[in-house]
C-alpha cells in the first residue's frame, strides 16, 4: 500500500491571543478547587465560561466576576443547580441557551468524597459519591450532548482520579465512580468520533484542594512520600490539561485518559 503523505503546511503564523474566544464551556463545581481554577483557565485562554455552582452562590460569583474583569476577552456567568437534580439542570440548560445558545465544552468536574472502609460503608455513603461523580455526569452530558454533538470541536473532559485505576482503602464508592467514568468516557468517544466531537478523562493524582486539605496531616505527608515528584499538584496543573483538550490543538486525542498524578503509576 503507498501512503499518501499530505502536503505540510509550514505553520509560521503566530497563534491566536486567545484561542478559546468564541467557544462556550460549562464547568460544574467550578465555585472553588479544581473547577475554580479550570474556570480561570478557559477564561484567561478568552473562552465564555458558565461556572455551575450547586449552593455557593457568592464563590461563583466571585469566581465569575475575576474571570470577566480581567483583561482577556474571557467572561463568565454564575449559574446553579445541583448535578444529581435532573430539573435544576433542565432550567441551567434553559437559563444558558437563553444568555449563549448552545455550549461546545462540557466540563464534568463536580464531585465529592464520603470515606469509609467497605466493611462500615451504607448504601447512602455509596449512592451519594456515585450520585455525584457519575450521575451527575450523566445527568449533564445528557443535558448538553445536543449542543456538543453539533458543536465545531465539540468537546466532553471529564475529571475522574488516579484512585479510579488503583482504588484506595476507604474509597470504594469513589473508586466506583471515579472509574466508571473511563467505559463513559471511551463508550461516548466512540458514539461521537463521526461528529468530531472527543470525549475525555483526566485522572488527577493529589491535588492542594479543600477535598485534599479535610486528610489529616500525617496522612497527607504519608501520600507524599508515595508520590515520585515528591509533592501534591497545583490547580494550575490540572486546569491546564483542561484547556489544552478544549483547545483545537487536541482534536485527535478521544477516549483517552490523561493522567497528571506526579509518577504515581510508575
Ligand atoms: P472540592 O471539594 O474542592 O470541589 C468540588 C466542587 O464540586 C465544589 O465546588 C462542590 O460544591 C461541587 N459539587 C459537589 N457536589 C455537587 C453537586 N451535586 N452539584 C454541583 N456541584 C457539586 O474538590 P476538588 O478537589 O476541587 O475536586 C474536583 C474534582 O476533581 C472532583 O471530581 C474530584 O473527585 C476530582 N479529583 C480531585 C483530586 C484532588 O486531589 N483534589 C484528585 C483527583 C480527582
Amino acid at each position: 500500500m503507498t501512503v499518501e503523505l499530505a502536503e505540510q503546511p509550514a505553520n509560521l503564523e503566530l497563534p491566536p491571543r486567545q484561542p478559546l474566544a468564541g467557544r462556550t464551556c460549562l464547568v460544574t463545581g467550578a465555585s472553588r478547587g479544581i473547577g475554580c481554577g479550570v474556570a480561570r483557565e478557559l477564561g484567561r485562554y478568552g473562552a465564555t465560561v458558565v461556572v455551575n455552582y450547586r449552593s455557593s452562590k457568592e464563590a461563583a460569583n466571585e469566581v465569575a466576576d475575576t474571570i470577566t474583569t480581567a483583561d482577556t476577552e474571557g467572561t463568565a456567568h454564575p449559574v446553579q443547580a445541583d448535578v444529581t437534580d435532573r430539573d435544576e439542570i433542565e432550567t441551567m440548560r434553559e437559563v444558558v441557551h437563553n444568555a449563549f445558545g448552545p455550549i461546545d465544552v462540557l466540563v464534568n468536574n463536580a464531585g465529592i468524597t464520603c470515606d469509609r472502609t467497605f466493611a462500615n460503608m451504607t448504601a447512602d455513603d455509596w449512592h451519594r459519591v456515585i450520585d455525584v461523580s457519575l450521575h451527575g455526569t450523566f445527568n449533564c452530558t445528557q443535558a448538553f450532548y445536543d449542543d456538543l454533538k453539533t458543536a465545531d470541536d465539540g468537546r466532553i473532559i471529564n475529571i475522574s482520579s488516579v484512585i479510579g485505576k488503583q482504588g484506595n482503602i476507604g474509597q470504594a464508592n469513589y473508586a466506583a465512580a471515579k472509574s466508571g467514568l473511563f467505559g463513559f468516557t471511551r463508550s461516548l468517544a466512540l458514539e461521537l468520533a463521526g461528529s468530531g466531537t472527543t470525549a475525555n478523562c483526566i485522572a488527577p493524582g493529589f491535588t492542594r484542594t479543600e477535598m485534599v486539605e479535610a486528610i489529616p496531616e500525617e496522612v497527607q505527608d504519608q501520600l507524599c512520600d508515595e508520590i515520585p515528584l515528591e509533592r501534591f499538584a497545583d490547580v494550575d496543573e490540572i486546569a491546564g490539561i483542561v484547556r489544552y483538550l478544549a483547545s483545537e490543538q487536541s482534536n485527535y486525542i478521544t477516549g483517552e485518559v490523561i493522567d497528571v498524578n506526579g509518577g504515581l503509576d510508575l
